[in-house]
C-alpha cells in the first residue's frame, strides 16, 4: 500500500522561538488561561482520521501539546465490517483500542465532545469538562440523518439495520441473515451521494450474495439504489454476471430503485414504483457530519463540513480543522484511506501553522479495495491536489483495476485488500 509521505518541517531554535512568538500572541489575544510554551491542539475523534491526525503532529513536533478527545474505548472499523456480516469474520477482528497512542505522549481523554465554544476556544466534555486549543482538529465521521428517509427513524434500526457504523448493528444484520429461511429475499437500499464508503454498499451486497449462495441457494438479493452510477460499477456488475447470476439484482434510480419510504412493522420499503417486503431489509440512509460538527457551527446546510484543501481549516469557523468523512473533501471520496491522507496532511500544515509558517500544497491518495468474494478483489486507486479551492482529481494519476484480468488477479488484489487493513489499522492503532 502507498501512503502519503508526510512533510516534516525541521525544528530549530529559530522555529521554536517564533511559534513561541506566535502562540504568545494568541494566548494574550483571547485565551489568557494558556500560559504555557507549548501550542494546545485538541482533536475531537478517534478513528482513521483523528488518531492519525493526533499521532502524526506529535511525531512532527513533539513540543505541541496534543489531547485525542473519544467518546468510546474500543475503536471498532468499518473497513472489513461487510466480512463480519458474510460470517466470515469475527467481530473482535475489527476492534482496537488507544494503549499505543498513549505511549506517543498524546493525552486521550475518554469522553465525549458535548459542545465547542469557538469564542472561546473551548472544547466543552461531558457534562462540564474544559479542553482550551489553539487549534482544533475536529474528526468524527458520520451521522445517520433520521430525518433524511421517511419511515426510518432511529427505532427502525432494530428492526432494519443501518450498519453503517460498524459494532452492535454489523452483529445485527449477521443475526438476521443467519435465521433468514432459504429463499428469503434479502433488500439492501444504496443513498444518494455523498455517504460513506461510495462502493460499501455494493461490496456489502456482493458477500452477502457469497453467504446466500454458499448457504442459502434458493434466496435472492435485490439493491434498492438511488443513483443510476457507483463506484467500480462496471467491475461490479462484471464479477456478479459472473459469480453470481440470478443472485443479485441491481435496480437503478431510472428504474425506480430509489426508496421513498421504509415500514420496519411489516419490513417493507417503498419506491416511486412499488413496494418490497424483505426478510431481511439493509436499510443504509443518507448521512451527515456527526453532531458535534453540527454544534461547532463547522456544518453547512448540506450537513458536511466545507473546509480549505491546504490546511482543511473550517470555511465556517476560524481555527477549527475539519478532517475525514465529516468534511466537504472536493473529488475525495468518504473512505478510511482518505481519512488517513487528510489527517497527515492537516497535521503537516497544523505544525506549519503553530510555527507562524505558510503550509504546502498536500498531494493526497486514497486507494480503496472491494471484496466481491473473498477470494475475488478489486480497487480503485485516485492522487488529490486543491484546485480553485477544491481537492481536485489529478488526471492519470489513478485509475481503477483492469476490465478483463484472469482470475489470479483478483486473487492477489483479495490479497492486498487484506494488506491494506493489515498496515493501516497498525499505523493508526499498533
Ligand atoms: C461497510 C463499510 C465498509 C468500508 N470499507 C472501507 C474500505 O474498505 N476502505 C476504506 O478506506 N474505507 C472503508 N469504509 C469507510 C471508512 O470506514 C470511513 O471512511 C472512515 O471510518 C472515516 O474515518 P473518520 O475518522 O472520519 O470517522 P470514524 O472512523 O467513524 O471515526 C470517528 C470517531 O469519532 C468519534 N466521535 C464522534 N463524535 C464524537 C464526539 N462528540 N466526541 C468524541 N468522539 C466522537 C467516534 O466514536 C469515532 O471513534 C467503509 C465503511 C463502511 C460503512
Amino acid at each position: 500500500m502507498t501512503q502519503h509521505p508526510v512533510s516534516r518541517p525541521h525544528v530549530n531554535r529559530r522555529d521554536f522561538l517564533k511559534r513561541t512568538a506566535a502562540t504568545a500572541a494568541a494566548v494574550s489575544l483571547s485565551t489568557p488561561a494558556i500560559a504555557q510554551n507549548a501550542s494546545r491542539v485538541v482533536v475531537v475523534g478517534g478513528g482513521f482520521a483523528g488518531a492519525t491526525c493526533a499521532r502524526t503532529l506529535k511525531r512532527i513536533d513533539p513540543r505541541t501539546s496534543v489531547t485525542l478527545v473519544e467518546a468510546s474505548h474500543t475503536f471498532t472499523a468499518c473497513p472489513f465490517s461487510n466480512n463480519v456480516i458474510a460470517g466470515l469474520r469475527d467481530l473482535k477482528q475489527q476492534q482496537f483500542d488507544y494503549k499505543n497512542l498513549e505511549k506517543t505522549g498524546l493525552e486521550v481523554t475518554f469522553e465525549p465532545a458535548t459542545r465547542i465554544d469557538a469564542g472561546a476556544r473551548t472544547v466543552i466534555i461531558g457534562d462540564a469538562g474544559r479542553l482550551p486549543y489553539d487549534r482544533l482538529v475536529l474528526a468524527p465521521g458520520i451521522d445517520i440523518r433520521w430525518d433524511g428517509l421517511p419511515g426510518y427513524i432511529e427505532a427502525a434500526a432494530e428492526r432494519m439495520p443501518h450498519a453503517w457504523r460498524a459494532g452492535e448493528q454489523t452483529l445485527l444484520l449477521r443475526k438476521q441473515l443467519e435465521s433468514m429461511e432459504d429463499g428469503g429475499l434479502v433488500v439492501i437500499s444504496a443513498p444518494a451521494n455523498p455517504f460513506r464508503c461510495p462502493p460499501g454498499p455494493y461490496e456489502r451486497a456482493s458477500l452477502i450474495a457469497h453467504y446466500l449462495k454458499t448457504r442459502k441457494p434458493k434466496s435472492k438479493l435485490i439493491i434498492l439504489d438511488a443513483k443510476d452510477a457507483f463506484s467500480k460499477q462496471g467491475l461490479f456488475l462484471g464479477a456478479w454476471k459472473e459469480l453470481y447470476p440470478e443472485l443479485i439484482e441491481w435496480v437503478p434510480l431510472s428504474k425506480g430503485g430509489r426508496v421513498t419510504s421504509v415500514d420496519p412493522a411489516t419490513n417493507t420499503l417503498t419506491t416511486e414504483f412499488g413496494s418490497h417486503k424483505a426478510a431481511v431489509a439493509n436499510v443504509i440512509p443518507p448521512q451527515k457530519a456527526a453532531r458535534i460538527a453540527e454544534l461547532a457551527g463547522v456544518a453547512d446546510k448540506t450537513g458536511w463540513c466545507p473546509i480549505d484543501p491546504v490546511t482543511f481549516e473550517s470555511k465556517l469557523q476560524q481555527n477549527i480543522h475539519v478532517i475525514g468523512d465529516a468534511c466537504i473533501a472536493g473529488g475525495m471520496p468518504k473512505s478510511a484511506f482518505a481519512a488517513n491522507s487528510q489527517a497527515k496532511a492537516c497535521a503537516a500544515a497544523l505544525a506549519k501553522l503553530l510555527a507562524g509558517e505558510k503550509p504546502d500544497e498536500p498531494k493526497l491518495i486514497n486507494t480503496c479495495y472491494s471484496l466481491v468474494a473473498p477470494d475475488y478483489g478489486i480497487s480503485v486507486a485516485g492522487v488529490y491536489t486543491p484546485l480553485n479551492g477544491q481537492l481536485t482529481d489529478v488526471k492519470g494519476a489513478g485509475g481503477v483495476s483492469p476490465a478483463n484480468a484472469p482470475r489470479s488477479a483478483r486473487e492477489l488484489e483479495a490479497n492486498l485488500a487484506n494488506g491494506w487493513f493489515k498496515t493501516i489499522t497498525g499505523e493508526v492503532f499498533g
